[in-house]
């Protein structure tokens, strides 16, 4: 019988809470309709979704209109980036912004500068965080804005987002901040655009958030309907939003849920062969991330191997396209296209117990010996 898969992707996706009663109810369509009509039905679910909304709202220690509900992540990456663009027609024409952004970040940047931006490439050190000097040093009045992410979610390590954000405001640029690894789990950033993702924290996939500060000129990218005060046309997924703020309150329940990733991270790290080398040894990151390589190993040939023997992990970002590329993130630390196609990501979730992540780190273990077993001098 095939071992059971031990899931070591959390950074990746996050298993959902189970629905409760209300959610099924609108899952199994017994109860359904538009959170924009005017009738009963539209505004019973108007009701729910600006429950839910305030949910994330108190979270994120937000007011309730900051708060906009999007398709995920992504969507609400690309409105944080393009809003403020297509909203902005003075002379702030720069955008900062390091290379370990995700690439709903990067690959947005590209549009901005189709707009006539220029996207100014920030330092990173070798555990992918921005450089304070090297932001001081780009700053002006010329800036609209700097994207920096609470944690990178490849290397799990912590931007230094407050020091950012002083900065930013010292010169009026505004501070765009991806809180998609940290949300509900850590303290929010205070940022003028912050964005979340829900299957990132055990809510449903398919559903996410943006915060836009009240104040912060932003033009709507999505067009159509007056709906998410006419920031973000399209009828609102009212089951996904409430089921995502049901996971925000079960993280409120359950502040243990840190310390269990973290020694579930800690077990699998102890049972590790000693060929692994961590990324970040020392650094602060996630309680539930551990972030390395096993030197001459390429991460495509150790996944294939994990994958075999149940232990689902990944080379970082996960990729539509199923290949393995070598990390962005390693590249803009510095490591060369070697180092960084070795390297490999294991992030834990609260549904791993340290008995289950050393079961994973002995199989993990037999992989690399059999790869290096195999190897002819
Ligand atoms: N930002 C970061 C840091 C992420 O890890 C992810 C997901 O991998 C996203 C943005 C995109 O979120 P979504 O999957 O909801 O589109």
């Amino acid at each position: 019988m095939a071992a059971a898969l031990i899931d070591l992707d959390a950074a990746a996706s996050t298993r959902p809470i189970p629905p409760s009663a209300r959610v099924r109810e609108l899952l199994e369509g017994r109860v359904w309709g538009n959170p924009s009509s005017l009738h009963a039905a539209g505004r019973r679910l108007k009701q729910t979704l600006d429950e839910a909304r305030e949910v994330l709202a108190e979270a994120w220690r937000a007011e309730f209109g900051e708060v906009l509900f999007t398709s995920g992540g992504t969507e609400a990456a690309n409105l944080a980036l393009l809003g403020p663009a297509l909203a902005h027609h003075g002379p702030r024409r720069r955008v900062l912004v390091s290379r370990a952004e995700h690439h709903c970040v990067l690959h947005t940047l590209a549009v901005l500068e189709r707009l006539g931006f220029q996207v100014d490439w920030l330092p990173v050190d070798r555990v992918g965080r921005v450089w304070i000097d090297g932001l001081e040093a780009e700053l002006g009045e010329d800036v609209l804005m700097v994207v920096a992410m609470h944690a990178n979610n490849e290397l799990g390590t912590l931007n230094p987002v407050e020091d950012i954000r002083a900065r930013c405001h010292s010169v009026g640029a505004l501070f765009v901040c991806d809180s998609v690894q940290t949300f509900p789990a850590l303290p929010p950033v205070e940022a003028d655009l912050s964005f979340v993702s829900g299957h990132k924290f055990h809510g449903p996939p398919g559903v996410g958030a943006i915060r836009i500060r009240a104040g912060t000129p932003v033009e709507p990218v999505l067009r159509g309907g007056g709906q998410e005060r006419e920031m973000r046309a399209g009828t609102e997924n009212v089951a996904a939003a409430l089921w995502m703020a049901e996971a925000v309150l079960e993280h409120r329940e359950h502040p243990e849920w840190t310390d269990q990733r973290r020694a579930a991270r800690d077990a699998f790290a102890d049972e590790l062969d000693p060929s692994f080398v961590p990324t970040a040894p020392g650094v602060p990151t996630l309680s539930g991330h551990l972030h390395g390589r096993f030197p001459g190993i390429d991460a495509e040939t150790a996944l294939i191997r994990f994958d075999r023997a149940g232990v689902l992990a990944s080379s970082g970002a996960a990729c539509s396209s199923g290949s393995v590329e070598p990390s962005h993130v390693m590249l803009a630390c510095g490591y060369d296209a070697k180092e960084a196609g070795e390297a490999l990501r294991f992030t834990f979730s609260k549904d791993v117990s340290p008995d289950l992540a050393r079961d994973a780190a002995r199989r993990v273990n037999a992989c690399i010996q059999a790869i290096f077993g195999n190897r002819t001098p």
